[in-house]
């Protein structure tokens, strides 16, 4: 791999760049990127990078020369079938876009806190970093509760009725973590209803 780096990418400079990942063959690469240094008040200078040239097919030939290890090959195949076959399903690939809403918003919104909590800052500035993270998670929970009713259904312990509640009874229910307090709407009965994966 080679990285030319300027400071002005000129038209000559692409050219050159082009014509060496056309013509070389595909194990190198050749990169052309831009460097410019950012200076905010007195802070240390900083250096940005904007890629303007790189070869073609680069991507696409990432995934195969870092797969060359038959460990590695093998477990490509596995997460690419793995794929193919989950997301076909589509209980399974609601029950995971809820686990995903999850894990973002614990990404998104702690270091937020952790930030507002841990650095000296202006009391608004603290306020506003809170008012974010709150935000989020509670938009996370929200959208990982519309997840969670369309995911599955839930089953009447008395005549064994699944049902898929509506978005009220199932957000003002209370609920343990497997079970939410519901009303049947075939036999009309409110109680503790078992949540399951099929309909
Ligand atoms: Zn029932």
């Amino acid at each position: 791999m080679v990285i030319w780096v300027v400071k002005h990418a000129r038209e000559e400079h692409k050219a050159a760049v082009e014509w060496l990942n056309n013509h070389a063959d595909d194990k190198i690469g050749f990169f052309l990127c831009e460097i410019k240094l950012f200076q905010i008040g007195d802070s240390d200078i900083a250096p940005s990078f904007t890629v303007v040239e790189r070869p073609n097919d680069w991507t696409k030939e990432i995934r195969k020369t870092t797969a060359t290890n038959p460990t590695q090959q093998q477990r490509l195949e596995y997460w690419q079938a793995f794929n193919d076959y989950a997301f076909q399903n589509a209980e399974f690939n609601k029950a995971f876009n809820k686990r995903m809403v999850s894990v973002l918003v614990i990404v998104a919104a702690v270091p937020l806190f952790v930030v507002a909590g841990m650095f000296e800052m202006q009391v608004w500035a603290r306020v506003l970093l809170m008012g974010i993270g709150f935000a989020i998670t509670v938009m996370g929970i929200a959208i990982a509760c519309v997840l969670d009713r369309e995911a599955g259904a839930f089953e009447c312990p008395e005549c064994k009725e699944r049902f898929v509640p509506d978005m009220k009874s199932y957000v003002m229910g209370p609920h343990t973590i497997t079970k939410r307090k519901l009303t049947c709407p075939k036999c009309g009965c409110t109680k503790y209803c078992k949540h399951v994966l099929t309909r």
